[in-house]
């Protein structure tokens, strides 16, 4: 039996989920393809509420009790094994070690992953990576000599492994200001909890650097609401002196 969670999420669903995890045991963030089924196949049959039943029968057909633990499509991200749970996608289960597994869904042999499916993959690995310290690989990496995760990513590996260091670089990955939102003391309060609690967990991971831009970046933002606040601005021009990113 190989147990399966199920749910398909979007990134920022994602992002707030694994914020509740304890994902300490992960070290490398590893890509794979799916290869078959390609994307053609997965919209054939209507995506991931096939695709989970389908993957979970396949794997157990192998007699694996373990598996990859994402599988990241147009869709969004399915989540198939336990996170928190070392899973098995890599040298027959033996080089699983610190390796939380992305199945992109595609067939990249030939061609890159594109369009919302690449989107999905860079900013699901980002957000791990951000919240783990983990680094980035993929199947071949870990395995010399596999095709996995296709001839032509790997030979595009640079392109990808760039597109996620500018999703970890952005800043919306960093608190930031939106006039709507500054009247709203639930919100406030919620999202200086988020990151307080962001950049404590980066902290425990040993990203110091990243913890201290958090931690910059949320004194401002907090300067900046209660400035607005004090001085009941409303309409007039915004402070950009405590503006931030
Ligand atoms: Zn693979």
């Amino acid at each position: 039996m190989l147990p399966i969670d199920g749910r398909l999420m979007s990134i920022e669903q994602f992002r707030a989920h694994i914020a509740t995890l304890d994902l300490q045991r992960v070290t490398k963030v590893v890509i794979h393809h799916t290869y078959k089924p390609d994307e053609g196949d997965w919209t054939r049959h209507g995506g991931w509420s096939y695709w989970r039943k389908a993957l979970q029968r396949y794997y157990e057909g192998l007699g694996w009790t373990r598996g990859p633990h994402l599988f990241v499509s147009y869709e969004g991200i399915g989540l198939f094994y336990d996170m928190t749970k070392t899973g098995r996608a890599v040298g027959g289960g033996q080089l699983e070690t610190g390796t939380l597994h992305i199945e992109v869904v595609g067939d990249f042999m030939n061609r890159l992953p594109a369009g919302e499916t690449l989107n999905n993959a860079v900013q699901a690995a980002a957000a791990l990576m951000r919240q783990t310290g983990a680094s980035l690989t993929n199947h071949s990496s870990v395995v010399g000599g596999w095709e996995c995760p296709g001839t032509k990513l790997k030979a595009n590996w640079s392109w990808f492994q760039g597109l996620v260091q500018q999703a970890l670089d952005q800043s919306d990955y960093l608190p930031h200001i939106t006039e709507a939102d500054v009247w709203d003391a639930p919100i406030i309060l919620e999202k200086t909890r988020w990151w307080m609690e962001e950049e404590e967990r980066q902290r425990e991971a040993d990203n110091t650097q990243r913890a201290r831009d958090i931690r910059l970046s949320l004194i401002r933002w907090m300067l900046t609401r209660e400035k607005w606040l004090k001085e009941g601005v409303r309409e007039t021009a915004l402070p950009l002196e405590y503006g931030g990113e």
